[in-house]
């Protein structure tokens, strides 16, 4: 089957930094390069994610993490996705694109940005689950919005040409994101607060807000952002993209399986080799043009619009 799903979220590097191996070389998790190519992943997004207690610190975790990313380029298992020219380029070999979740491996200095735009990044989620420099997150009790430098951050991707991902922020920031992006904002893995209530989810009118951007919301795969239960299947994941589906529109919706970053997932979706078979099942439920937009094309879609050129003029 020819190469067309994008996952815009799996934590695959962060656990390899923990319990080591490479992305073409592990012997357990939910994501390789082998059953990326095997499930026909176009596109996955791996996330640099470094945990509230690292040991290295953070901003030794995101080179580590970029390290591990390039050493699979090196070795020809990905194939980096750094230009909108590279997206055309794709083929069997799955292509890769760095992202950061939680800000904190860029410190106070908002250069940081640029130096990790160099290395590949093109994606930033301001925070994960706390608080940082830039901005509260998702847990912090009586959350703030973006610190000054934070504002001061998303005006610096805006000018670089790097997504701004608002899973895991505080409602007052997203708002705020919002508000401050030029172009499409994202949450590359997060579901429907409508379909279950859960802190991590989105409401109708931050769902709209991202439609309204030009952005897309990946939908997760955690269980329980999907049910209240501990229990999910496929069938949730439907769920939340007819949720999603009627209150954005065709275009908006996308895939953040989460793998390598939840524990549990649904019982019938248990690794990224899997992926193939959620593509059936929302065929069947929806045809094959929305279920390939789910899969890929929506998020394929915002890239084409929103990546930088190779030799574009877009960073001023
Ligand atoms: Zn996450």
């Amino acid at each position: 089957m020819a190469a067309s799903i994008i996952d815009f979220h799996c934590d695959t590097l962060s656990l390899l930094l923990r319990q080591g191996g490479t992305l073409f070389r592990r012997p357990q998790g939910q994501v390789d390069t082998k059953r990326m190519r095997q499930a026909g992943v176009a596109l996955q997004v791996f996330a640099m994610f470094s945990h509230p207690n690292s040991v290295n610190g953070h901003l030794a975790d995101a080179l580590l993490m970029a390290e591990l990313f390039w050493q699979a380029v090196d070795a020809g298992y990905i194939v980096p996705v750094l230009w909108r020219e590279d997206l055309s380029a794709l083929n069997q070999t799955p292509g890769g694109l760095l992202s950061i979740e939680g800000g904190e491996p860029l410190g106070t200095d908002v250069r940081m940005l640029e130096a990790f735009y160099r290395i590949g990044v093109r994606v930033v989620g301001l925070t994960w689950n706390g608080g940082n420099a830039l901005a509260d997150g998702v847990e912090v009790h009586a959350a703030g919005g973006l610190t000054p430098l934070g504002k001061e951050f998303v005006a610096e991707m805006n000018r670089l040409g790097m997504l701004v991902d608002v899973s895991h922020l505080a409602e007052l920031g997203f708002w705020q994101v919002a508000e401050l992006c030029r172009g499409p904002f994202i949450a590359s893995h997060s579901n429907c607060r409508a379909v279950c209530p859960h802190a991590r989810n989105l409401s109708d009118d931050q769902l709209r807000a991202i439609a309204a951007s030009g952005g897309v919301v990946g939908i997760n795969l955690y269980p329980r952002f999907l049910t209240q239960n501990v229990v999910a299947t496929s069938a949730d994941v439907i769920r939340h993209a007819e949720h999603m589906l009627s209150v954005m529109g065709r275009g908006h919706v996308g895939l953040g399986s989460d793998f390598d970053g939840i524990g549990i997932t649904p019982s019938d979706l248990p690794d990224v080799g899997a992926l193939p078979y959620l593509a059936e099942q929302l065929t069947r439920y929806f045809g094959a043009e929305i279920a390939w937009e789910i899969m890929g094309g929506a998020f394929m879609r915002l890239l084409q619009e929103s990546l930088p050129l190779r030799h574009g003029s877009k960073r001023g």
